[in-house]
């Protein structure tokens, strides 16, 4: 049997909820189907000591401020949790879960998602799945020959599963440096980077990085030059547990290492150093396999947009997977100004 409705929103992370939230507002019929059993996107799955890089005042979604957490600045990732789950509940979201949607076709005037429980028929899709689900991985000589263990960020919970052992982090983002300076106390740590580490000043977290994607957006969109964006700023978020590592002289980087083999890694010099784990902290890719069939896919696995509108398929709809999708739209704060104009566009094409 296929149901219908007239707009579905493919995952039920904060993106989704929020693109729920501005759909419900503008009347539109809608249901939201989430691969998940439980609320909270990917947060559900973050390493343990994970802390938001802005406070919950600058991490609030539409129409609903994220409360303070007692005792922390920036909130950890099961106060994100909660407050997604309370934020679902607040405006009774239709969330179907667990569902995993399967494959987005073009069936006439309607588009079918088929999931797999069933299938659904709308009139426009929004497609909210993350990247948290697709972990980018380098191509490194020798990982096969790698006895040890190797992790993705995805995988890694605490320094307590590596405790006395010698372990490599390799990535030079934010995951990486707070993985390495969660690692720095316990574990016989080398932090590798491709180039040298860039910290943000110490006074700048989260709010500082929406500015500067905001300002890049509207440079670029008023025919300015390029403002450099985030990246101008640097590639780190210098929050409190990696401030403290760097200054306690914890935090020191190497230049990425040629390949691996099966003890260790082997640095450009020919010298070697042995390794019981490497933990990959080196980003991800938009989860957007469910939208193959519809042959949209161009660059790096992207899909080409005007605002979140994709460009060959008026109806489908991308939200949070990055700057392309609009200035900071992967972040909490970030996700709230593109969704808006993704409700509005799909009530026009619906009238
Ligand atoms: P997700 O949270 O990934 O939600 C997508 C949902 O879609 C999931 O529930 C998933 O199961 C579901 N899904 C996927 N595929 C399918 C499918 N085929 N069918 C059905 N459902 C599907 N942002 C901030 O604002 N502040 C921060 O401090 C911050 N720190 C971050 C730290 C890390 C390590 C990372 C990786 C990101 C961080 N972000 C931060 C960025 C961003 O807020 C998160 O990545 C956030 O999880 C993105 O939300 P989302 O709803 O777009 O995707």
């Amino acid at each position: 049997m296929t149901r219908t409705s007239q707009v579905v929103v493919i995952g039920g992370g904060q993106s989704g909820l929020a693109a729920g939230y501005h759909l419900r507002r503008l009347g539109l019929d809608f249901v939201t189907l989430d691969a998940q059993a439980t609320p909270g996107g990917a947060w559900q799955h973050a390493w343990d000591s994970l802390h938001l890089f802005s406070p919950a005042a600058y991490s609030s979604l539409p129409g609903r401020p994220m409360p303070l957490q007692v005792g922390e600045t920036y909130p950890d990732a099961a106060h994100v949790v909660g407050y997604l789950t309370e934020y679902e509940r607040r405006y009774d979201l239709p969330v179907h879960r667990p569902v995993r949607v399967t494959g987005v076709h073009r069936d006439g005037r309607l588009l079918r998602v088929e999931t797999d429980s069933g299938s659904w028929h709308a009139q426009a899709v929004i497609s909210a799945t993350g990247t948290w689900w697709r972990p980018f991985l380098p191509a490194v000589p020798g990982r096969s020959d790698f006895r040890g263990r190797q992790l993705h960020t995805v995988e890694y919970r605490s320094p307590h599963d590596f405790a006395g052992q010698r372990v490599v982090v390799v990535g030079g983002g934010n995951s990486g440096a707070q993985i390495a300076a969660d690692l720095a106390y316990d574990t016989e740590l080398t932090w590798v980077t491709q180039r040298p580490p860039r910290f943000l000043a110490d006074d700048i977290d989260g709010r500082a990085l929406f500015d500067a994607a905001t300002a890049r957006r509207r440079a670029l969109d008023g025919g300015r030059t390029d403002t450099g964006g985030v990246a101008s700023l640097g590639d780190i978020v210098a929050v409190p547990p990696v401030r403290e590592a760097r200054d306690a002289g914890r935090l020191k980087a190497s230049p990425m290492f040629v390949r691996l083999d099966r003890d260790g890694v082997v640095w450009a010099d020919g010298t070697r150093t042995e390794a019981d784990a490497i933990v990959w902290c080196t980003g991800f890719r938009p989860a957007l396999s469910h939208l193959a069939p519809l042959q949209l896919r161009g660059r790096r696995g992207r899909i080409a947009t005007v605002g979140t509108r994709a460009l060959e398929e008026p109806r489908l709809h991308l939200l949070g997977y990055g700057d392309w999708t609009g200035p900071a739209s992967a972040t909490l704060i970030g996700v709230g100004r593109p969704v808006r104009g993704t409700a509005r566009g799909i009530a026009e094409l619906l009238t």
